[in-house]
Order: C-alpha cells, then structure tokens, then sequence
C-alpha cells in the first residue's frame, strides 16, 4: 500500500506566485497527475488558484471555459481531458440492493433529457442516503431509444421494454408495466418528471392506480431531522405561486433542477427484465399521430425546435426559407427587431421570451449576456457565427463556423435531398 505524502515545501511554493521555483512545482505537480489550478492546503483542504484557471485563447487573450470544464494549454486536448475525466470517475457497483429507486424518465428524442438527468440525481440521493445498505436506481425505459450513457447518469439496473405497444401516446401500455415492476418488485420510491408533455399524466395515472397520493412539483428534497431513512420535500403548489413542506411521498413527481445530475461516479446500468411477459393488452386509446401545426404559429416560450436569427443574417429570404423546411419557429435577437427585420413577438432574451426549446440554433448572434439568459434553459444549442471566439460559440454545444447564408443553403440542399431519397425508397 502506497501511503501518500504531503510536501509542505512544495505546497508552500506551489501557492506563492512570486516564488522563483513556482512554476517549476506546478509542472512537475502536472506530472503527477494534479492540476496546477489545485493543491492541497495546510489544513488538508484542496485549495484552487481561480487565476490558473482557463486557458489563453488563439488571440493571446485568457478565456473561461464556460462547459465547466478546467481548458489550459498543458492539460492536453479536449479528447485526452474527456476521456482523462471520464477515467477518474469511481465506479459504483451495487450487487444486492437493499432496495429499488424506480426512475422513469421521458426521454425526449429517445435520450435523457437535462429533466431526466436531474431526476436521476435526486434518485441517487435517495438510494445512497444510507452508506451501509445502500438502494439501487432503476430505470425503466419504454419504446425504442438511443441512450448508451446510463451508467454516467447514475442507473445501477436498467428495464427496457421496446415493444410496439409503447410508440407514441401509450398510457394504458405504459402503466401496465409499471403495475408490473411494482408488483414484481415493490421500489421504494417512484420518480417521475413533472414535465406536462411526460412523466406529470403517467405519474398521476399512476398514483391513481396504486391509490396513493403522490408528491408533485417536488424541487427538493431533505432528510428528516431524527430520522435515518424519512425524507421530506418542497413542492410547488397554488399554481407556482407557493412553496409546501411535506414528508416525501413514494410516488414523487419532480420539476427540472431539482437536483444535481450525477457526474462524479459511474454506475453499473445492469439490464434487467421481469421474470413473466407482460400482459397483452386491448388498448383503448389509439394514437393517431401527431396534429401538424405551423411552426410559425406556435408562441416562442412553447416552442420545441427554433432557428434564430441575429445581426449576421443577411439572406432574409434564405432564413424564412430554412426555417420553413426545417419546421422550426423563428427566433430573433434585439438588434434584427430593433432594426425591423422581425416582429417584436419573436424577440429572444432578458426583455423579449425565455425559452426552453430542445434545440436552438442561433444564427448569426453574438451571445450577449441578455441573449443568453434567455436561452438558459435550452436543451441543446447549435450556434453558426462567422467569430469562433464570441460568446455563442461558447455557450453552444455544437458550433459551425463560417457564413450563415453558406451554411442554412447547405442544409436546406442536405435536407431536401434526404426528403427526396425517402420519398424514392417508399
Ligand atoms: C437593457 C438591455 C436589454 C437587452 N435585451 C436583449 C434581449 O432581450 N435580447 C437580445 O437579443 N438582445 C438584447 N439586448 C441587446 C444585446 O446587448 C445585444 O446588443 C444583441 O443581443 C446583439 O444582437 P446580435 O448578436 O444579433 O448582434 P451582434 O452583436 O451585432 O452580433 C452579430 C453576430 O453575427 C456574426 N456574423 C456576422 N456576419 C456573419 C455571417 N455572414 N455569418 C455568420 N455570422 C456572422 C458576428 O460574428 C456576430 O457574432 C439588450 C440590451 C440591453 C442594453
């Protein structure tokens, strides 16, 4: 067994920056596998030096990496930085749990969503809350999805049941196999998202089908004071205007943020299945697709799918054509409506609409710190700038750089061609 040794020299040097051998103990503490923006304190703490965070942008200028994620030139690429991190996770691996933690996310586009992400981080507070006999997370998924990260998100035991009967609006389907999990295996809590287009129907249909009252619009969760496994929550309730302590039911209907995703442990993600078929059922509801809706008539703070438009776009025709053929509803900066190019209802940001699309592409906007606070709660964000250093780029989790009529013409062509190759082939 190695016992690990503090340096008090060297952790002296490494927080004096006028020392003359500072960066010299930086470097080698690199080498050993440490940050330099780290180290240990004298009182055994580990410290950060908020200047050694960042990076030095191609311009000579220091830049935040606003992913969260530490960027400096001596931390290698961003590649080796992800798999680096992905590598020091611990991994968790529950081999008799004392009990289960249902999670059934809504998986939006078949893959967790940010809601579902949250919803699994509050799971894993309920299931480890006691180290000795810890619980295990399951999740059940219905339908066919894309997820392969499920043990990054925190799921020890994985149910996926990907039979037919779960496309589109299935109530009656879906809670048929959840009254199976439950009488095949009693979890101790059931988690769903409070989310109207999910989880909030099923949960409820649920509840009334256990005949137990669930909690809803729970964002946090506490244990109770005296108590080694009792929990209570804080909901919303009075129509958001209030907030009510209660003890935390076993079906807890939960709104976004209302824990932690996990991000620090990798869990197991063990399939699972039921040891009897499910029942086939006749079902009532037939689901007959969805109502096609014009894009442009949906209201900005509803919209799942939005292509914005800032100062960068000059091909108006061009961007009303794209979002035409992409289905999506516009956007705008202050600057394109200040200047008349849009209406004042497709204004985005601090003193237009806060959305919360799942897909937002921003094209040609700076991200300005009043654009952006109203796209905080997007899913994912696609920015096309000409800048590769503004603000947007920053912010996106996928940025194409170069001029947006190029590029909305280039996608337009992909997507109409792509149309075109479906039609053949039927
Ligand atoms: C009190 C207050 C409230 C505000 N509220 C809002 C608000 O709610 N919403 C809002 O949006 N703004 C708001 N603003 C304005 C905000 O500060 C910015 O001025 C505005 O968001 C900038 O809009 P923009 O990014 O479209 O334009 P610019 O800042 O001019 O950015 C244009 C971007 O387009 C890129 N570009 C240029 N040509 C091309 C090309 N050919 N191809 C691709 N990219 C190109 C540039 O690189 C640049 O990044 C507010 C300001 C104040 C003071």
């Amino acid at each position: 067994m190695t016992i690990p040794r503090r340096d008090p020299r060297r952790e002296r040097i490494a927080r004096n920056r006028c020392h003359p051998e500072h960066d010299v103990v930086l470097t080698e503490q690199e080498h050993d596998g440490a940050s330099a923006a780290e180290w240990t304190g004298p009182n055994g703490l580990r410290r950060r030096d908020p200047r050694q965070v960042g990076f030095i942008g191609p311009n000579g200028i220091k830049r935040i990496d606003r992913s969260g994620a530490q960027q400096s030139a001596t931390l290698g690429t961003r590649a080796t930085r992800t798999t680096a991190a992905a590598a020091t996770k611990r991994h968790v691996e529950i081999e008799s749990p004392a009990f289960m933690v249902a999670v059934v996310p809504d998986m939006a586009g078949g893959r967790l969503s940010s809601h579902d992400r949250d919803l699994l981080g509050l799971a894993r507070q309920l299931a480890d809350a006691d180290g000795n006999s810890p619980g295990a997370v399951l999740a059940i998924v219905m339908g066919p999805h894309k997820e392969s990260q499920w043990g990054d998100a925190g799921v020890d035991r994985l149910m996926a049941f990907e039979d037919s009967a779960f496309d589109g609006y299935s109530p009656e389907a879906r809670l048929a196999a959840l009254e199976a999990v439950e009488r095949e295996m009693a979890p101790r809590y059931w988690l769903l998202p409070d989310a109207s287009t999910g989880g909030a129907d099923l949960g409820r249909r649920l509840a009334a089908r256990l005949g137990e009252r669930p909690a809803t619009g729970v964002w946090s969760i506490e244990p109770t004071s005296g108590t080694s496994t009792g929990w209570q929550c804080t909901a919303r309730g009075g129509a958001g205007s209030l907030d009510i302590q209660r003890p935390l039911a076993r079906i807890v209907l939960a709104v976004e943020e209302c824990a932690e995703p996990v991000d620090e442990t990798r869990h197991a993600a063990r399939p699972l299945a039921l040891s009897q078929p499910l029942p086939r059922l006749l079902g009532r509801i037939d689901d007959q697709g969805r109502v096609p809706v014009d894009p442009a008539g949906i209201a900005l703070a509803e919209a799942e799918f939005i292509l914005s438009a800032g100062n960068g776009v000059k091909d108006w025709e061009g961007f009303h054509h794209a979002a035409r053929v992409l289905g999506a509803t516009e956007g705008a900066s202050r600057v394109v409506v200040d200047d008349g190019f849009m209406a004042r209802d497709r204004q985005v940001g601090a003193t237009g609409t806060w959305v919360t699309a799942r897909v937002y592409v921003a094209v040609g906007i700076s991200g300005a710190i009043q654009h952006l606070q109203g796209i905080q709660r997007c899913d994912k964000v696609v920015a096309i700038n000409k800048d590769p250093d503004c603000d947007m780029i920053k912010r996106a989790d996928l940025s194409v750089i170069g001029d947006a009529g190029d590029i909305l013409s280039a996608l337009v062509a992909r997507v109409e061609q792509e149309r075109e190759e479906q039609r053949d082939a039927a």
